[in-house]
């Protein structure tokens, strides 16, 4: 295992969907090892392999941090099975680190998808899993929690980091 560069707001593959997973080949499951890694290590609770640089529909999640096996999750080519309730809490991301922001989303999900040997499941996450799991759904379709900002509150982000870019310190 080894821990991978997290990539930031602005490179390419963080922009675009991601495509499905067509084998779960030791490749892959050498990926999702190392996203898991790289996710304590940060630390956060959730990892999309778009932010490490492969454009591929999985990702991992743990809202324990580590503390509590069980809630270690894998997701391959995950799908939404039910959306419901309305959740409005801050937000961050490893791709877009020292901002945060409200963003509105459903309270509830539940999804389904492979794990990691290649077996279908399907979890309900409620509050923060919820939000977890909606935040690494959308990283699998390029688009990052500041792409559910509107208006101004948008804007300041984008610009920030567009100063941030300019001087190198992004
Ligand atoms: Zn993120």
């Amino acid at each position: 295992m080894s821990l991978r560069p997290i990539l930031r707001y602005g490179a390419d593959v963080l922009h675009l969907p991601a495509r499905p997973v067509a084998e779960i080949t030791p490749e892959i499951v050498r990926l999702i090892d190392d996203m898991i890694q790289t996710m304590y290590a940060a630390p956060g609770v959730g990892l999309a392999a778009t932010q490490v640089g492969e454009p591929l529909r999985i990702f991992v999640a743990d809202v324990s941090l580590g503390r509590n096996p069980a809630d270690l999750i894998t997701f391959i080519n995950p799908e939404f099975v039910e959306r419901d309730g309305m959740q409005l809490e801050e937000e961050g991301c490893l791709s877009v680190p020292g901002f945060n922001a409200t963003v509105v989303r459903p309270s509830r999900v539940v999804i389904k998808g492979l794990d990691r040997d290649g077996r279908e499941h399907q979890r309900e996450g409620v509050a923060l899993l919820a939000r977890a799991f909606q935040h690494e759904m959308d990283h699998l379709d390029g688009m990052l929690f500041v792409d559910r900002l509107r208006g101004i509150k948008r804007d300041l982000i984008v610009r920030r980091i567009r100063k941030l870019t300019r001087t190198g310190k992004w």
